[in-house]
């Protein structure tokens, strides 16, 4: 299985980067868009020349919502949805402030959680904030 080519295993290289604490995300060498969610061919422009980089973990809050569940199904939680510095938007949420909090515009900086049966990328407010 080849690290550089996408093919019905995206997923699961996605999730075996995350395994490892790393947060990596495809990228088009034909039209050298960021590509995510990890697929086996180009959203933008249909070719299967993606491959892996590691992100920079840059993002800024597009949207945001805070989800009010009863406390023995996960409480009060952010979902946001990420533009990544790389020009991919991803869903996920904003940890470490009140989900309320999370604002449009705001700089975050991502990172692996791997405290849950499986590992995903979260988001955390970006310089001053912690
Ligand atoms: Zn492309």
């Amino acid at each position: 299985m080849s690290d550089a080519i996408a093919g019905p295993g995206a997923e699961q290289t996605y999730f075996d980067h995350l395994a490892e604490g790393e947060f990596h995300i495809q990228h088009c060498t034909a039209c050298h868009k960021a590509v995510f969610y990890p697929r086996a061919v180009c959203p933008h422009c249909g070719s299967d020349a993606l491959e892996w980089r590691q992100a920079s973990g840059d993002g800024v809050v597009y949207a945001t919502s805070v989800v009010r569940q009863r406390p023995e199904k996960g409480g009060v939680y952010n979902v946001a949805l990420i533009d990544l510095a790389e020009g991919a938007r991803m869903m996920s949420r904003v940890e470490g402030i009140a989900p309320e909090k999370v604002t449009i515009g705001m700089a975050v900086r991502a990172e692996v959680d791997r405290s849950g049966d499986a590992p995903l990328v979260v988001f955390r407010p970006a310089g001053g904030g912690s």
